[in-house]
């Protein structure tokens, strides 16, 4: 069984142990002690990381009576050695941790909103909360989390009986045997827990829930705390700076100016669809009045830059009404996108054209005799354009 020196003395970042056993877990070096300060993830909180006996600790596991070390290398059996743990992580952990407590207790204390759930990530924690949370409730709530750090109130560590805990008022119901830990936040919260808090409220800094989402019919909220509500700021900070620069407007108005740029983007988007329209228009007659007549149609194969496959329906429809033509165009660049237009007199079906280049040059497309479209076929432009233009007058000339 291993004496766990963070139950009663959670500042303790240095000892000296034995080791009690030494084996593998998962393929790599591990080993118990007789005590150790290193905290195994449960309840939420993440495990401790550091050095033991010269070799780091990697990981830190609760296996029944026993926190198993994983080590990068392996140490003797019965040795003495001393520990180490990271005190940036661990303290870190405590700061959020703590601070978890605190959020939870004035979302009980001011609306009866329970925690029903509690995971500390690597960035952000979060807090699950049986019924749903209105802006304003969290405002509340964080307003009155902070005003409890800010009192710098002790926070205690007890061990009280199962039946000492039934006449205390704890957060939530206890739900181990035997003797129960309590962190006693003074005059504001008690509850049941096996975790690492700060010994005071002050040490968590600020409290601050970054988002929101709703979760089966509760809430769930995002938060940070210390160190980390600091790194927010400073994100939050560049992103607002970055922005305000890059539109030249105030912080205040950004979510005005990123709205306005949305409406003139979809504005302008609108008039280049229409300028196209009529430029296809135009370019489409003219290109059928420029092209060759090949036994009496007019066979326009173009490869064409800077139009989108809307256009190109355009260019061909344009060019396919104003003369007895027929009309392929392409992009130029491999995979190119085609479109195969007929007038309706025209003894040409666009669909299969179309199917005898994909089989060609392979993509994919479909359409009717008198128009079709497709695109993904691995040539350039000009070799499929000459392709098209080898059908085409072979079967007007059959
Ligand atoms: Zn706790």
């Amino acid at each position: 069984m291993t004496s766990r020196l963070y139950y009663t003395d959670p500042s303790c970042r240095r000892f000296d142990a034995t080791v009690t056993r030494v084996f593998e877990h998962q393929g790599r070096p591990a080993v118990t002690l007789d005590r150790t300060a290193f905290y195994p993830s449960s309840g939420g909180q993440p495990f401790d990381t550091g050095r033991l006996g010269g070799t780091d600790v990697v990981e830190t596991i609760d296996e029944g009576d026993e926190v198993v070390h994983v080590l990068s290398s392996g140490l003797t059996a019965g040795s003495k050695v001393s520990g180490e743990i990271d005190w940036a992580r661990r303290f870190d952990h405590m700061q959020q941790h703590t601070g978890q407590h605190i959020l939870s207790g004035a979302f009980e204390t001011l609306f009866e909103n329970l925690t029903v759930g509690f995971h500390m990530g690597a960035e952000v924690s979060t807090i699950d909360l049986a019924r749903d949370a209105t802006p304003g409730d969290i405002e509340r709530g964080v307003d009155e989390a902070n005003r409890i750090v800010w009192e710098d109130r002790p926070v205690a560590i007890r061990f009280v009986s199962k039946a000492e805990a039934a006449s205390l008022s704890l957060r939530k119901e206890p739900q181990r045997e035997g003797t129960l830990r309590l962190i006693d936040i003074s005059g504001f919260d008690l509850c049941a827990c096996g975790g690492t808090h700060v010994d005071r409220t002050g040490s968590i800094g600020l409290i601050a829930v970054l988002g929101v989402e709703r979760m089966r019919g509760g809430s769930r909220l995002t938060f940070v705390c210390g160190a980390r509500a600091l790194r927010a700021l400073r994100t939050y900070r560049d992103v607002v700076s970055g922005s305000v620069r890059a539109l030249s407007v105030l912080p205040g108005e950004l979510p005005a100016a990123i709205e306005r740029l949305q409406e003139e983007s979809k504005e302008l988007r609108k008039q280049a669809k229409g300028f196209q329209e009529k430029l296809a228009e135009r370019e489409g007659v003219r290109l059928a009045a420029a092209a060759p007549e090949f036994h009496g149609v007019r066979v326009v194969v173009e490869v064409l830059d800077g139009w989108d496959v809307a256009g190109l329906k355009g260019l061909a429809a344009a060019a396919t009404s104003s003369a007895r033509a027929c009309a392929v165009l392409v992009t130029a660049a491999a995979p190119v996108s085609i479109v195969i237009a007929c007038s309706p007199t025209v003894p040409i079906d666009a669909n299969v054209t179309l199917q005898q280049l994909t089989q060609r040059f392979g993509g994919r497309g479909g359409g009717k005799p008198g128009l079709a479209q497709g695109g993904g076929l691995a040539a350039a432009g000009p070799e499929v354009a000459g392709a098209a233009r080898t059908l085409i007058e072979s079967t007007l000339a059959g």
